[in-house]
């Protein structure tokens, strides 16, 4: 699947538009029956993220097949970080997706983070366009000032799938998906400094007149089977909504319900319920309940046993079943995206002390802490094991507040 889109990335980064004598790389003229302004699909912001090209190819068979009424952009929004995600891809296919977490942003010759094609310096179209970040910037946004409107495709590192932001609730009509986060902006913000000096390519965007349609999705896993389909289901639907296509939405029933998300403000581990003492040398690893082996969840290789000596340890599930080195209480395990949480659920667990962290409130997370073996790159994912020291500072999650909500639609 990630081979095929490839072949998509490669006709869109091989491609260029020409805006008032001023060449756009990276994006491709998607012919439509009418002329007139462009709608644009927007994927790759994040390079590791390319299920939003299949909303591309969605369009482009659309076109081959007659069936575009407008013409679409389909646009690479960070070129340099998806060319290298892809050539790790074809490198080692079957490395598993946190190896290419790095292709997020890009990498420089020196092996150095790239920064995020998603904060942009609130200067930048002053600023010498002499590195790639800045001039992709300033391209986006003469595309952004010729288009009427966007769709802005992610994915994500665990299983998000979920409108992030819209402009319009009509446009959401016959969208297959159905979960909505709301104030995800504000609870984002919430911790920023005051003097914001990066903006994403979406708050650049919503302020144009000339932007009529916005909407922002995360589409699943970056590299799951079904989140290319959840990303082309929802193009569809959009394209038919706008009036692009004529061609009939997967599901063309409507009755206006969302899963709203309602995106609070991050918590650390600190703001995590924990009763008694921590020790100097604990570290704090994201848990759950779990006391037979029976139970182990599936993609958790690690428990937490009592000792006879009271300490608690950490112990691999293989060890455990020949030779268990105490009680156990506990699994070491990753939260999902999304994954609901009870109020009192032990969510986390320092060793050696045993002291439990139980969520304060019931709520589904965003954002989630990440183990820090599978990212070692990337210090915002809020990589756990903590040490007891950093537990106020480093985060747990943006937590949801999770409810039903009827839009409506037209
Ligand atoms: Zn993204």
């Amino acid at each position: 699947m990630i081979h095929d889109l490839k072949k998509i990335f490669d006709i869109v980064a091989q491609s260029s538009i020409t805006i008032d004598g001023k060449i756009i790389p990276a994006a491709f003229t998607i012919p439509a029956k009418e002329q007139g302004a462009p709608f644009m699909i927007l994927a790759q912001m994040h390079g590791n993220e390319p299920p939003g090209l299949a909303g591309i190819a969605l369009a482009m068979a659309l076109s081959e097949a007659g069936l575009l009424a407008k013409p679409v952009i389909g646009a690479i929004g960070n070129p340099l970080a998806a060319a290298q995600y892809f050539d790790a891809y074809l490198k080692d296919p079957h490395a598993r997706q946190e190896t290419r977490d790095a292709y997020r942003c890009g990498l420089a010759g020196d092996g150095r983070l790239l920064p995020d094609m998603n904060r942009i310096p609130v200067d930048f179209m002053t600023r010498d366009a002499a590195d790639h970040h800045t001039r992709r910037a300033q391209e986006l946004f003469t595309l952004g000032q010729h288009i009427w409107g966007i769709a802005d495709i992610h994915s994500a590192r665990g299983n998000m799938v979920c409108i992030t932001d819209h402009k319009h609730d009509r446009d959401l009509k016959y969208t297959p998906i159905r979960n909505l986060l709301t104030e995800l902006a504000e609870a984002i913000s919430a911790h920023a400094s005051t003097s914001v000096q990066v903006k994403t390519f979406k708050t650049i965007l919503t302020p144009l007149p000339n932007i009529k349609s916005q909407t922002g999705i995360e589409a699943g896993r970056h590299e799951a089977p079904d989140a290319p389909a959840t990303a082309a289901a929802f193009t569809l639907a959009l394209l038919h909504t706008l009036g692009i296509t004529a061609v009939a939405p997967l599901e063309a029933k409507e009755d206006g319900v969302f899963i709203r998300y309602g995106v609070r403000p991050r918590i650390t581990y600190a703001d995590l319920a924990h009763h008694g003492v921590l020790h100097g040398d604990d570290k704090i690893y994201m848990a759950r309940r779990c006391e037979a082996l029976a139970s182990v969840p599936e993609r958790s290789d690690t428990v937490i046993v009592r000792r006879p000596d009271g300490h608690w340890a950490l112990q691999s599930v293989a060890q455990f079943s020949t030779k268990p080195a105490g009680e156990m209480h506990y699994a070491v395990y990753q939260y999902d995206e999304m994954e609901a949480i009870s109020k009192d659920d032990v969510v986390a667990v320092a060793i050696p002390s045993g002291v439990a962290f139980h969520a304060p409130e019931s709520f589904s997370g965003i954002f989630v802490s990440k183990s820090a073996a599978l990212y070692d790159k990337d210090p915002a994912v809020g990589p756990w094991p903590v040490t007891a020291d950093k537990i106020g500072s480093v985060k747990f999650c943006y937590p949801c507040h999770v409810g039903e909500m009827k839009l409506n639609l037209d």
